[in-house]
């Protein structure tokens, strides 16, 4: 098959009523269209035919038979193959960019500096952690052995959709797993590309495999299947009861990134003049729609006014509109049915008596067609609040005031989730001392730059397992103790 390179090429249209199962592009069995819609203009660009039941064992059967000369490679080959990987998707990032602005709204600016680099960096960490990796360690007589856990199921979704897959791909393939994915059935065109660049990439046929369809059919399929050995969701935290509930009866492993409603913690001698602005950037960074957004802005509560007006300021600063116009910042929300969710829950903001300060119900002024919802910010808001305890996964914020910075760090943990955290202080010691106190899996002082090999993943109900760096590639391992070895 001729290469992925552009959007909609007649080879990647080719592909949408196709799994790639076993080194080929094989015609799906079943019959459901699954429409992608562009969130800017609200107009179906593919259809997708969801695949059954039948085509997934296929792929399941093929990443089986796959597994145990795949799990036998030696770190030098799979590093080989990676960094083919690693340097197919910089060859042909423009040509992804531009697929996660048509397929979920990403302005073409965000995808081109954040969606598509740092997929790429998933794939440059793995070949650095696994470079070094210790397989095999000996204490005493015992020989402790790390060893691929078998055939992984990998399920995605749709807010930073080739990040997540590289962020499961690249560690399960260093680790010698096999592989089904299946990405959301919302944004699929970028996964139908990835699989191209691993096909390009010569990796042995059955070792990754790409199943397209919906939640309930294929992932809850894939949480049950008897030849799936581990199971890995990043998405909602209902799906992800889901899977485990449908994974219980196999034992298999599960692995779930899920919901947050992080924290933004501003101490008393932050400097305010950046670290408003900047905490409102990163809360709207691609439209809100990020899982670790940091949501919830817990100011000083003598600093309130001073800090309401400089959101509305950052919020005026914000150019909001086409993706593909270079010049923008946040595009549309990715589907009608995440507007429809923002939508509730500005509504429900209002009705919990939240003081809307910028923003609110309604498309963006001016726009008639795309999922362009208002930057909106609320203060005056209260841990009892739905928008305070909610993800809202839209460009929302919530202000909320303490009184001491014992409140500020019950505040922090006063919610279900437990995925990200941030701190603003001038004093290093005094932010390390509340990152310390806050119940995330992940905490950043002072808006760091991102960090590939940083762990990620969730408190609470935030998730279980850990993605990126030396974590997210253990999680992919099984640990085997031979007593007597020495
Ligand atoms: P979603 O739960 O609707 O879908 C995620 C994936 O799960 C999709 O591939 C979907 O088809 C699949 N799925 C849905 N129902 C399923 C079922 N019953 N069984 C098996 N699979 C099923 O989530 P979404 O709307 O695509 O993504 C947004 C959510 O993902 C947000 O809650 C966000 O916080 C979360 N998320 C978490 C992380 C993280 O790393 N913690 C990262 C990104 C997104």
């Amino acid at each position: 098959m001729t290469l992925v390179l552009d959007p909609l090429s007649p080879a990647l249209l080719a592909c949408l009523d196709h799994a790639y199962i076993d080194g080929q592009w094989l015609p799906v069995t079943g019959s459901e269209r699954l429409p992608v819609i562009d969130p800017s203009r609200e107009t179906v660009v593919a259809g997708l035919t969801g695949a059954t039941g039948a085509d997934l064992d296929r792929a399941v059967a093929a990443a089986r038979r796959a597994f145990p000369a795949f799990a036998a490679t030696s770190v030098a080959q799979r590093i080989a193959w990676l960094e083919r990987i690693e340097a197919l998707m910089q060859e042909r990032a423009e040509a992804l960019a531009r697929m996660l602005t048509l397929e979920m709204g990403a302005a073409i600016s965000h995808a081109r500096a954040a969606h598509v680099p740092f997929a790429i960096a998933h794939v440059r960490a793995a070949i650095d952690v696994l470079a070094a990796y210790p397989f095999e360690t000996l204490r005493g007589t015992t020989a402790t052995v790390r060893e691929p856990i078998g055939v992984c199921g990998l399920i995605t979704p749709w807010n930073w959709p080739l990040y997540q897959i590289t962020a499961k791909v690249a560690p399960a393939l260093a680790a010698g797993c096999t592989i089904v994915l299946k990405p959301s059935e919302l944004s699929p065109l970028n996964a139908i590309m990835f699989a191209q660049i691993l096909h390009d990439a010569g990796l042995p046929a059955g070792v990754f495999n790409l199943v397209n369809g919906t939640g309930p059919e294929i992932g809850g399929a894939m949480a049950s299947h008897p030849d799936i050995d581990m199971i890995s969701i990043t998405g909602s935290n209902r799906a992800g009861v889901l899977v485990a509930q449908a994974a219980a009866p196999t034992v298999k492993r599960v692995t779930q990134e899920l919901g947050g409603k992080s924290p933004n913690v501003l101490l008393p001698d932050a400097d305010f003049e950046t670290v408003v602005a900047s905490g409102v950037m990163t809360a709207f960074r691609n439209v809100g729609q990020s899982c670790s957004a940091p949501t919830r802005m817990i100011v000083p509560r003598d600093r309130l006014a001073q800090v309401e007006a400089l959101a509305i300021a950052a919020v005026a600063q914000i150019r909001m509109g086409d993706p593909l116009d270079e010049g923008t910042v946040l595009g549309p929300i990715a589907n009608q049915a995440q507007f429809n969710r923002v939508q509730e829950m500005i509504e429900a903001g209002i009705a919990d008596g939240a003081r809307l300060i910028c923003g609110g119900l309604g498309r963006l002024e001016g726009l008639s067609q795309g999922f362009y919802a208002r930057p909106t910010v609320f203060s005056g808001v209260t841990a009892d609040m739905r928008i305070a305890q909610e993800e809202i996964f839209g460009p929302v914020l919530s202000i909320m005031a303490y009184d001491d910075v014992d409140e500020a760090v019950a505040l922090a943990n006063d919610t279900v989730y437990g995925l990200g955290g941030h701190v603003q202080s001038r004093d290093l010691e005094q932010a390390r001392a509340v990152a310390r106190r806050i119940r995330t899996g992940q905490v950043h002082i002072n808006h760091p730059a991102w960090d590939a090999h940083a762990p990620f993943g969730g408190y609470k109900r935030s998730g279980n397992g850990r993605e990126y760096g030396l974590p997210g590639f253990e999680d992919y391992l099984e640990t085997k103790a031979i007593v007597g070895f020495a």
